[in-house]
């Protein structure tokens, strides 16, 4: 595999970090890297999983926040700082800054970069323009989890308002109405059986319903779930339980495969972990790109912030 293409605009600045995805985890990781005085470049798509719903809850001293507003905030406190850059892009590529073939094939592990640094190619995201090329000396990827929600014809245009993923952040607002449950068919039994666990102590009634083909509903007002042989149950809200996995098809050079469901931690344990917790050195994750999971608010942001003395350390 080559590095990147010779079309693209390259920049000559060398920051200490780049960080791709500006949810909770990168703005967190990228504050207190700022403060410690790190040049940092934000990169963030601006496609977070959570713009489906406009309020989040349980974020100490945040609880009802827009996602939205959290964000944007976080962002302004990052660039307060005279070493902060941000740009709005989505990574395509990351490769050793040499630009040298590393074949991934061939069974050995990649050149540790970690000393030279790395390219990162950046692709906009709104209108036209060539991408552009970052160098850093680290990497640091908070790029969430993509969800693969069950086939239900316009769930998507509840989830986030009558249909939430995580019981523990909106389970409060359900409390004391029946619930129904769409679990993917994919989703283990184990994964099920904890979700409703929970769910018992906001909800009388949990309505397990494996076979729903369509949420039934008048404009942004959901009333019930049809399921294949026609009938409609009059429910109004509820908990979806998606598939989820971490894709970082820009890590391919180091032999990472496009989908992670376990989180990217999982996909380095049996490879070289020296200065990274994700077995490639020189780049780290944090957030649930981490492990592939769901998580909340507030633990994406303890993720981002627990890196920083190790990012700094391997720094000086
Ligand atoms: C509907 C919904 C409701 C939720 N409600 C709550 C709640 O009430 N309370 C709570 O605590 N949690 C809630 N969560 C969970 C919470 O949103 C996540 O736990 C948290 O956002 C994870 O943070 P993160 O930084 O790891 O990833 P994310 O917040 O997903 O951020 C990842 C960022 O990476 C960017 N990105 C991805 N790929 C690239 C790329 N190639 N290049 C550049 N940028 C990229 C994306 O644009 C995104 O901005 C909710 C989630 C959903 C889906």
């Amino acid at each position: 595999m080559v590095a990147a293409g010779s079309e693209s605009e390259s920049h000559t600045a060398l920051y200490d970090a780049v960080v791709i995805g500006a949810g909770p985890a990168g703005l967190s990781c990228a504050l207190n890297l700022v403060r410690a005085h790190a040049r940092v470049l934000l990169v963030d798509a601006n496609r977070p999983r959570h713009a489906a719903t406009l309020q989040s809850h349980g974020f100490l001293t945040r609880d009802g926040v827009a996602p939205a507003q959290l964000r944007q905030q976080g962002r302004e406190e990052v660039l307060a700082y005279p070493t902060a850059s941000y740009v709005m892009g989505a990574v395509t590529a990351v490769t050793p800054a040499t630009g040298t073939v590393i074949d991934s094939s061939a069974g050995t592990p990649p050149e540790p970069a970690a000393a030279l640094g790395f390219a990162v190619t950046v692709a906009p995201v709104r209108g036209s323009g060539d991408p552009q090329i970052y160098h850093a000396r680290r990497i640091v990827i908070a790029t969430g989890i993509q969800e693969r929600l069950p086939d239900i014809t316009n769930l998507r245009a509840y989830y986030g308002t009558a249909l939430h993923s995580c019981v523990v952040c909106d389970g409060y607002e359900k409390t004391g109405q029946p619930v129904v449950l769409l679990p993917h068919p994919q989703c283990s039994e184990q994964q099920l059986d904890v979700v409703q666990q929970l769910l018992r102590r906001f909800s009388p009634e949990v309505l397990v319903v494996r076979d729903a083909v369509e949420i039934v509903g008048e404009r942004a007002q959901m009333q019930g779930v049809r399921r294949s042989a026609g009938e409609v149950l009059p429910v109004t809200q509820g908990f979806v339980l998606p598939l989820t996995t971490v894709q970082a098809p820009y890590l391919a050079q180091f032999g990472v495969p496009a989908a992670c469901p376990q989180g990217l931690a999982a996909w380095g344990v049996d490879q070289p972990a020296e200065l990274s917790n994700i077995g490639i050195p020189g780049i780290y994750a944090v957030g649930e790109a981490l492990t592939g999971e769901p998580q909340q608010l507030v633990v994406a942001a303890g993720s981002g912030a627990a890196l920083v003395p190790e990012l700094l350390l391997s720094l000086s």
